[in-house]
Formats: C-alpha cells, sequence, structure tokens
C-alpha cells in the first residue's frame, strides 16, 4: 500500500483564501498584534511570516519589538495596554520568551477574548470541557487537515504522542470532542511501538526526528506529523519515518507541507472569529 499524502499547503492556502474573501466583507478590518521580546532569529523569521500572511488577508498586522531585557512587569504593561486597544483584535507572544519571564505569566496576561494563540488558561478549560473558545493553531489545522481528507473520526482509536499545552493536549481534546477514543503518550509510555500498532490514527508532536518508524503502523492507518525537526545537514523532517511509514498508512502527511502551513492560516481564522465575537 502506498498512502495518499495529505497536502497542507493546499488546504491552508484554500483557508487563507477564505478567510481573505471574508475579511474583504467585513465594513472593519481585524487587527492582530504580535509581540516579539529579544532578537531569536527562528522567532523573527516566524514573526516576519505572521506578519505578511496576515497583512496578505487583509488584516492590520503589527509587531512589536521589545528588547530582550524587558522585565517581566513592563511586558505585561505593553499587553495591558494591547488588551484595551479597540483596534486590536488578537495578541500573540511570540514564544519562547528570554528565561527571566515566566511565560505562563505573560499568556495569563492577556485578554481571553483577544488570546488568539488559544494558550489561555480560560481557553484552554473551555476547549478541555468541549465549549467554544478561541483554539491553538497548531491542533486546530490537524483537525481540519482530517476533514479535508475526509478522514472518520467517530469511535476511531487515536493516539496523540507528546502532551504539551501546545500541541499534544489541545490535539487530544480535540479528537476526543470530534469523538475519537484518545490515548495520549509521552516520554514516560512504556511501549511506545505497541500503542501506535493499536492506533487508526497517529498525530505525532513529540519534536523528534523518524521517532514512529513503519512498522509501529497499523495497515492503512492515518498518520499526522506535527514534528519540525531540523538535522544537522539543515534538512527538515518529522517525527515519523516517512520513507518507511508510508508503505504502511493510509494517509500521512509530509514535512514539510503538512502541518506546518496549517498554523499560521488557523491563527488568521483565529483573529477573524476573535475580531467577530468582540466587536
Ligand atoms: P514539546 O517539547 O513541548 O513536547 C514534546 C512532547 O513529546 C512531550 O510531551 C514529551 O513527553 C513527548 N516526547 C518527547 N520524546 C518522546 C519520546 N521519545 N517518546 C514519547 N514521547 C516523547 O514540543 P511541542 O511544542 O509540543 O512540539 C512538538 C513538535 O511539533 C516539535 O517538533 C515542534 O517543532 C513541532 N511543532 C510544529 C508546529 C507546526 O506548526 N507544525 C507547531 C508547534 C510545534
Amino acid at each position: 500500500m502506498t498512502a495518499r499524502i495529505i497536502d497542507g499547503r493546499r488546504v491552508a492556502q484554500a483557508l487563507r483564501a477564505r478567510v481573505t474573501e471574508h475579511v474583504a466583507t467585513l465594513p472593519f478590518r481585524p487587527g492582530l498584534a504580535v509581540v516579539l521580546v529579544g532578537d531569536n532569529p527562528a522567532s523573527a523569521v516566524y514573526v516576519n511570516s505572521k506578519d505578511r500572511a496576515a497583512a496578505a488577508a487583509g488584516i492590520v498586522a503589527r509587531t512589536i519589538r521589545l528588547p530582550a531585557d524587558i522585565s517581566e512587569e513592563a511586558l505585561i504593561t505593553q499587553i495591558a495596554r494591547l488588551n484595551t486597544d479597540p483596534a486590536v483584535d488578537g495578541i500573540l507572544v511570540q514564544l519562547p520568551l528570554p528565561s527571566h519571564i515566566v511565560s505562563q505569566a505573560i499568556v495569563e496576561a492577556i485578554d481571553p477574548e483577544k488570546d488568539v494563540d488559544g494558550f489561555h488558561p480560560l481557553n484552554v478549560g473551555k476547549l478541555a470541557m468541549g465549549q467554544s473558545g478561541l483554539v491553538p493553531c497548531t491542533p486546530a489545522g490537524v483537525m481540519k487537515l482530517l476533514a479535508d481528507a475526509h478522514i472518520e473520526l467517530g469511535g476511531v482509536r487515536a493516539l496523540v504522542l507528546g502532551r504539551s499545552t501546545i500541541v499534544g493536549r489541545p490535539m487530544a481534546s480535540l479528537l476526543l470532542a470530534a469523538n475519537a477514543t484518545v490515548t495520549m503518550a509521552h516520554s514516560r509510555t512504556r511501549d511506545l511501538a505497541a500503542e501506535c500498532r493499536r492506533a487508526d490514527l497517529i498525530v505525532a508532536a513529540a519534536g523528534r526526528p523518524g521517532l514512529v518508524r513503519g512498522d509501529w503502523i497499523a495497515s492503512g492507518a492515518t498518520v499526522i506529523d506535527v514534528g519540525i525537526n531540523r538535522l544537522s545537514d539543515g534538512t527538515l523532517v518529522g517525527d515519523v519515518a516517512f520513507d518507511e511509514a508510508v508503505a504502511r498508512a493510509g494517509a500521512i502527511t509530509p514535512v514539510p507541507g503538512g502541518v506546518g502551513p496549517m498554523t499560521i492560516a488557523c491563527l488568521l481564522e483565529n483573529t477573524v472569529t476573535a475580531a467577530l465575537r468582540r466587536r
């Protein structure tokens, strides 16, 4: 069997086009504020691409660049300003933050209604309770890929590999809400291979290149690879050994070109959702 390739670039492009069309019909332009602290080069690249994507969709994007040595208190003051700024519908603080700042304190300072990353405890709690709030962009993007590929979720055995607050946990909540039977695996899981073999759907978000081997995958299973790992030669690979997996899976996302492009597209959608709820 050769797996069907789930093309994240195509699905993301279509979502961005829908968001752009939607924004064009609005009597106002939604506003997104992206806060970048310090000069981490990877963060700067992410922030620039978010900025460009927002502008292309008709969203007014503003990047607030702050020095690496800003105090936690001063950063919270900046966020408080954005919370009360009527032109700002979405606030995103690019992570990681410098080590002297407690990220959770910053996330909690964001108005939950403007929390387009979906990391505020109120939005996390809503998601866990199956209520509608702002949903973290990467797992939201995975759900859209699954829907676009017509992957049945009701009653299927889904394995989420990784339990971070950014990907694994919200992913499990979303799959549960879609009636999957969800197992969460993590670094302390005893027999990961056996857990994978039982799954109809694997969502891998461990940040370990090639962790999931081809013979861990049940024939015909769906494999969503969230991992983005840069090898020493500069190549980007996922958490799944793709060449092996493609011979076993029924459908699979590549890296790059799978989940990655969905994250920014969902950020744009979250910004419009936040704007419509607020205004
Ligand atoms: P994280 O480091 O916060 O969490 C990793 C999780 O994987 C942990 O819960 C850990 O228990 C688990 N894990 C680690 N090694 C394991 C092992 N050997 N066996 C089983 N479980 C193991 O990472 P994260 O922020 O959740 O990101 C995970 C991956 O997804 C990274 O590669 C990251 O770059 C990528 N990512 C991609 C996107 C995207 O847009 N596609 C967005 C966010 C993260």
